[in-house]
């Protein structure tokens, strides 16, 4: 028999449900399931959530083929890491740092970048002492509840479009036009600050932040004895752009945790394997904290991720995937010249930000509810998917609310596609072109 609840879970029948604590208590979808069943439901060839549509090249697919029938393989690793692992990422980053690494103590290997992110935050946050971390905005969206859950307080300091030549709604802009203002973060900072967030390349605006504006953040941080978090996960993934790891500058390495993935690196991201890098005395208590939360990440991916790092380099594979990913970033930033609808040009990661405030939404255009009571992003959002079949997710589930508005006209793609995937939505997009109007 069911039995009705109240918002508090009690029942007003005979039987009585536990209460969940109200920060997951939320019945409503997020913002993937969402879209993605918004998606499913008119079958739209999906740029949403950035997952690759295409299989991993066989060497990677291998590599965790054979992790797997080690017998070995198959039993905790130590919670650090797999010493084969611990070993790879040691050299790749010795190579980005352009310093020697103690894979002993300077790294760390996680369950995903999620989860070493959500680690740094636990081991550098003290619940009830209102400590803060400054986020740019848009923000991933795991930063916010990732830093409630450690008893910290988000701060948002917004990346504004600074382009006085150019009109976004009209024409394509360069991400580098997304600023972030250096009295605005330095105005946000107090004397419960603990961490600031920076996140190069960044999701979803593909910014690639330039050495002159890592050094100013970097210098803002030692001024206020900050630590960086550094989420570098797209690293690899630059378009003509150099990418800068803020802990190769002057003073940064002693106040940098640098966050990686596997997931993005070889395009597995079901795999979950990440890692975090940095001085002993930061990666140990991130270390402490990951232990806490899942002890160890998974054994055999992680030996795959190993086999994968030294097989990368016979085969020049991070060189070739940057250029698979230019080639399909370049192919969608067609598709949105033929349609007439402008976007901002990513240097990095694999996402792009369509400005589609051109389009007009029929005035009696009837949205669910749960649409509805989102805003008029996701009604832009919803509307693009039901009516042109090419699925994106909306841009101001990165902000906080008080900035929302800043982000109301994008739509963010992923181009992590299928050359199919991209002529499919391609030719859908062609119905695009009736909705357009003139932008004043
Ligand atoms: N940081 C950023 C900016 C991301 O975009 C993502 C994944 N979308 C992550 C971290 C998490 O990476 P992982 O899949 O390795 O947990």
């Amino acid at each position: 028999m069911t039995l009705s609840t109240n918002a508090a879970g009690e029942s007003q029948g005979r039987r009585r449900t536990p209460v969940p604590s109200p920060q997951y208590a939320s019945t409503g979808l997020d913002v993937w399931t969402m879209m993605n069943q918004v998606a499913a439901s008119v079958n739209a060839v999906n740029l949403g959530q950035g997952y690759m549509s295409y299989p991993p090249k066989e060497f990677i697919k291998r590599a965790a083929q054979e992790a797997l029938v080690e017998n070995t393989h198959n039993q905790y690793a130590p919670p650090r890491g797999r010493p084969g692992l611990l070993e790879q990422v040691g050299i790749h980053f010795a190579n980005r740092l352009a310093r020697p690494i103690d894979a002993s103590s300077e790294l760390s290997i996680h369950a995903g970048a999620n989860e070493a992110l959500l680690s740094v935050f636990t081991a550098f946050l003290e619940h009830g002492k209102g400590q803060e971390v400054i986020l740019m905005e848009p923000a991933f969206d795991q930063y916010t509840p990732n830093i409630i859950m450690s008893g910290g307080k988000p701060v948002y300091v917004p990346l504004r479009v600074q382009c006085a030549d150019k009109d976004p709604a009209k024409d394509v802009i360069s991400s580098h036009d997304w600023k972030l203002d250096m009295e605005e973060l330095e105005a946000a900072i107090n004397e419960n600050t603990r961490i600031i967030v920076v996140n190069t390349p960044h999701n979803p605006v593909g910014k690639v932040f330039s050495r002159e504006e890592l050094e100013q953040i970097g210098a803002i941080a030692a001024r206020h004895n900050l630590l960086i978090l550094a989420d570098e996960v797209y690293e690899h993934l630059t378009y003509g752009v150099e990418h800068i790891s803020i802990a190769t500058l002057p003073g940064m390495w002693e106040r940098t945790v640098t966050v990686g993935s596997a997931g993005k690196m070889f395009g597995v991201t079901g795999w979950r394997v990440g890692w975090s890098v940095g001085p002993a005395e930061l990666i140990q208590p991130t270390l402490s904290a990951h232990t806490r939360i899942v002890f160890t990440s998974n054994t055999p991916l992680q030996e795959g991720v190993a086999s994968a790092f030294k097989l990368a380099k016979e085969n020049d594979f991070l060189n070739i995937q940057r250029q698979e990913y230019e080639r399909r970033r370049n192919r969608l930033m067609a598709i949105f010249d033929d349609v007439g609808l402008p976007y901002v040009v990513p240097d990095g990661a694999y996402y792009l930000l369509v400005n589609a405030a051109a389009i007009k939404i029929p005035n009696d255009y009837k949205f669910p509810d749960f649409i509805e009571e989102r805003g008029a992003n996701f009604k832009l959002v919803y509307f693009f998917i039901k009516e042109f079949g090419v699925s994106g997710i909306p841009p101001t589930e990165f902000y906080s609310e008080p900035h929302k508005h800043l982000a109301n006209d994008y739509i963010r793609f992923a181009f992590c596609k299928t050359d199919e995937g991209l002529d499919e939505a391609a030719k859908c997009l062609q119905s695009l072109k009736r909705y357009l109007q003139e932008t004043s």
